[in-house]
Parts: structure tokens; sequence; C-alpha cells
């Protein structure tokens, strides 16, 4: 089976499972993924906004809009990568998601990865980085990639994980978009040293 199917499997049994039901009842829609199902970069957000409520897509707001400008800093875009969220569906105003609602969601992103199989994972801000890595501290990490053990499948797999700071971060605090941008800066390199391994 191709990779959209099972993503498309996927995504109608994670609607079916409903593992989140009030969170998923309050919101327009899933928003489960988009992208390139071949990209060897995955970047993980943390939930949907509003914009992204709206259309299914993620990273579509003011914070994707500067995603894209940082892939287009390193000459990628979309098309080059997946990009999806640790919690599928909008929380209510924006709230922070609960951590049960990470964990009940948390088996679905493990098995977006096990399909896709990137090489990199880049984390967008807190939630994301420290569902990877636990005692991540976003100030002092972020920028330097770290080689994990992620269990896809049943089979350990080694991923490199990047930790960035959230790109709406950048939005309300001006000096982090230098320092977004410089983060990213290492990614060309991170995928030629990846890919060729
Ligand atoms: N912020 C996120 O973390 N994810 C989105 O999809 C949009 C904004």
């Amino acid at each position: 089976m191709k990779k959209a199917q099972k993503l498309e499997e996927l995504r109608n049994k994670l609607l079916a499972d409903n593992p989140t039901p009030e969170l998923a009842a309050q919101a327009t829609q899933a928003v489960f993924g988009s992208g390139n199902v071949d990209a060897d970069i995955v970047f993980i957000g943390e939930a949907p906004g509003k914009q992204e409520d709206k259309t299914g897509e993620p990273f579509v707001g003011a914070a994707g809009k500067f995603l894209d400008e940082m892939l287009h800093s390193v000459q990628l875009d979309r098309n080059d990568t997946y990009i999806t969220n640790i919690v599928k569906f909008r929380p209510p105003n924006n709230r922070d998601p609960e951590p049960e609602e990470k964990a009940a969601l948390w088996p679905y992103l493990l098995k977006q990865l096990a399909i896709i199989r990137p090489k990199i994972i880049a984390t967008l801000g807190r939630h994301s980085g420290q569902a990877f890595i636990p005692d991540l501290r976003i100030s002092a990490d972020h920028g330097k990639p770290r080689r994990l053990h992620v269990t896809l499948d049943g089979k350990q797999e080694s991923i490199m994980i990047l930790p960035l700071y959230h790109p709406a971060a950048a939005l309300y605090n001006g000096g982090l978009r230098a320092i977004l941008l410089e983060d990213f800066s290492v990614v060309p390199k991170l995928l030629t040293q990846e890919i060729s391994k």
C-alpha cells in the first residue's frame, strides 16, 4: 500500500477511534498533517489554531507564513516537507493542550512517523520538543540537533531531532526571528548528512 493511502487510513482510524472526544467535538475538523509523504524532514508543531481549524491544513496562519519564510531561507518549501502537530484538533481559544490530550494523540503521531520514516524531525516549540525530549529546555537546547532512538512500528529507529522555537513566538518576540532563522540554517547540512547515511 502506498504511503499516502496508509496515512489516509490512519486519519480515518483517528476519526473512528476518537481518542479525544471533547476536543474533537468543539473543533471544526481534524488537522491531520500535509505535505510530501516521502519527505526526509518532518515539522511537528503544537496544535492547530483558528486558520488551521477552518482549512484543515497545518500552519496556514501567521505562524505558518513565518514557517514558509524559514523554509525559503534554506531553499526549501512545503513540498519538500511533511508538516503536522502533536495535537490534531484545535484546543478551545488556543489554550495549551492538556497532557492527557497530548498522550492520547501521541500513538497516532508515532504511526504517522512510522509511515513517513523521516530522517529528521524538527520540533516547533516546547510542547512538541518535550514530547520527544522530556527534559528539553528550549532556551538552551534550540537549534542543537540530537540523535534519538524512537520506536516506530516496534522497531528502534535512529532519528535526528532538531528542537526549534515555535515560529509563532517570533511573531511577538522580534529577537527570536533571527534566532529561528539561524537555527534553521543547519537544515541543509543536516539533510545531506542524514540522507548519505
Ligand atoms: N501552531 C501550531 O503549533 N500548529 C499549527 O498548525 C498552527 C499554529
